[in-house]
């Protein structure tokens, strides 16, 4: 071995092994196993999935019979997906479409992965993504129309500001009907001139281009749906996602968990598992090897092996640790910088009036609220349920306990009528939260130096190595349709040859 080979080995040995002893497929590992099953705590996979003696014996009996079937069918084995959502269905029905088997798991009962909803009396209350449009979900859009699942337009009665430590609210501007002449001269010049880089702040770059109605119109969205601080933010991923077709476009409303539940259905070529977690992954031999709990049986370990792994979530340390990958050097440079923001969303009963949208005041037009765990929008759904969803957006220090907390003293501030200026507001409680969703590594991106730095060049080379391929919304934006499209760029550019 080579200096230099011994020098790019050296980073990946310094690297924790979350699963190293998950390699069980060598036979003095049975030896290993018996003589430590009378020591108390042995772990078998690592740690955090500590296993019994017995059931490192369960798990070794598996993986001979297993190793055995693999000798006799490897050309026939599966690609495994880890994650069913609209990154991991993509990926196995482009992969379907090649002719190929895949094996999905999901850690939750159903498929879907974000696309979650609370029902009510027949009513959906999205938790997840709801907002399609013609122009910026064209591929989501086909999928939509192929499970024919409605899809809905939206508009609410009244439109507020609140301020979230008072409880004030007055009325927000109308939005005129049809954009002023200023607008779109805006949106004419709107991607000229974008820099090459695309790494500086989303406010930089608005302020620097003269982009004043642009910014001030996609500022409310970006706050809604979680995009983290505008400061911060690289103006590469809202270039991505607003563009000019998507900002003159209607938005509409799909229930994205029935679009995935009838779309995993087509699937003819696919074993899917809801509810089972994937905690320790082999990539040392020359199939993978899978090992997962099923949330039916979690103390029976099953395995599967396949001939190549797709990561169908959004690869941060923690996600990728969960799922015990041990991570070669190069990766871990590459997902130490990813970052997520912490995001929530919530079905609460109010007394606002039912199709009442309810947005955060700003410093300015063009600025982030703080970010402290309290909602940053609350949106009636229906003319005749008085559910409103609503979105939260906290730092990554806050437990889910204290964004639960803010939240309810927030819409205790402003739970009325705004019409009413005499009207007294009254408490929300814990039992007017129907749903209470947390998404901890929603948006995953990367920052500004990390761009500069060519972090995406890096990301990119990772496809493939070691087998194991990575699709999410960190591939170019956390939006259905960049998934969708980079789910199947994946798989058509590895997989179709
Ligand atoms: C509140 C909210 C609102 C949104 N609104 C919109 C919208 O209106 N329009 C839009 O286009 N987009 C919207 N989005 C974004 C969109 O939902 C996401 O981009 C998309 O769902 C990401 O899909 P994914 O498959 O990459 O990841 P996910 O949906 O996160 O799926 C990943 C799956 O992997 C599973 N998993 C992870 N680790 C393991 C493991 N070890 N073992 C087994 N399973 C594992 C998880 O359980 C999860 O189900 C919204 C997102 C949220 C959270």
């Amino acid at each position: 071995m080579g200096l230099k080979s011994l020098v790019l080995l050296l980073p990946s040995l310094a690297v924790p092994s979350t699963c190293s002893s998950c390699k069980s497929s060598r036979p003095f590992l049975l030896a290993f196993a018996v003589s430590f099953s009378a020591l108390p705590g042995f772990s078998f996979c690592s740690e955090r999935n500590a296993y019994s003696p017995l059931e490192a014996m369960n798990r070794y009996l598996y993986l001979l019979l297993c190793s055995h079937i693999v000798l006799t069918t490897s050309t026939e084995l599966p690609v495994c997906i880890v994650g069913a959502g609209a990154s991991g269905l993509s990926a196995a029905h482009a992969l379907e479409a090649l002719g190929r088997h895949t094996v999905i798991f999901d850690a939750k009962d159903t498929v879907g992965g974000n696309a979650q909803n609370y029902y009510e009396n027949d009513q959906a209350f999205y938790l997840g993504p709801l907002l399609i449009g013609n122009s910026s979900h064209p591929e989501t859009m086909k999928i939509v129309e192929s499970v024919d699942v409605p899809v809905t337009t939206y508009t609410p009665e009244s439109s507020w500001i609140f301020n979230w430590t008072t409880g004030e609210t007055w009325t927000a501007p109308e939005t005129p009907q049809t954009p002023p002449p200023e607008f779109l001269e805006e949106l004419q010049r709107y991607t000229e001139n974008v820099s090459d880089e695309l790494t500086v702040s989303t406010t930089e770059w608005f302020t620097e281009q003269k982009f004043p109605l642009l910014h001030a119109t996609i500022m409310p969205s970006l706050i809604a749906w979680g995009y983290g601080d505008v400061d911060e933010l690289p103006i590469f991923y809202p270039l991505s996602i607003f563009t000019p077709a998507a900002l003159m476009g209607t938005r509409l409303r799909v229930d994205f968990h029935e679009v995935f539940q009838r779309w995993s259905r087509q699937l003819s070529r696919s074993e899917i598992h809801p509810g089972s977690k994937v905690d320790c992954i082999d990539r040392s031999e020359e199939t993978i090897t899978l090992y997962y709990t099923s949330s039916q049986n979690q103390n029976t370990p099953l395995q599967q092996s396949c001939s190549d792994l797709i990561l169908a979530f959004p690869p941060t340390l923690s996600s990728l640790e969960a799922a015990g990958l041990s991570l070669s050097a190069e990766e871990h440079t590459v997902f130490s910088a990813v970052r997520t923001t912490n995001y929530f969303s919530a079905a609460v009963r109010l007394d606002t009036p039912h199709l009442s949208f309810f947005q955060i005041t700003t410093e300015t037009p063009y600025s982030s609220p703080e970010i402290a765990g309290q909602p940053v929008s609350v949106e009636g759904q229906y003319n005749n349920s008085d559910i409103s969803l609503l979105y939260a957006l906290a730092s990554h220090s806050q437990s889910v306990e204290g964004v639960a907390d803010v939240t309810l003293q927030t819409l205790s501030r402003i739970n009325g009528d705004p019409t009413d200026d005499d009207a007294i507001t009254t408490p929300v409680t814990p039992t007017d939260i129907k749903a209470f969703r947390h998404h901890p590594y929603y948006f995953p991106h990367f920052e500004a130096d990390a761009l500069r730095g060519g972090l995406y060049d890096l990301f990119n080379d990772l496809q493939g190595a070691n087998r194991t391929y990575f699709t999410s919304g960190l591939n170019r934006v956390e939006h259905v349709e960049y998934v969708v499209v980079a789910a199947r760029e994946v798989v058509q550019r590895y997989f179709s040859t």
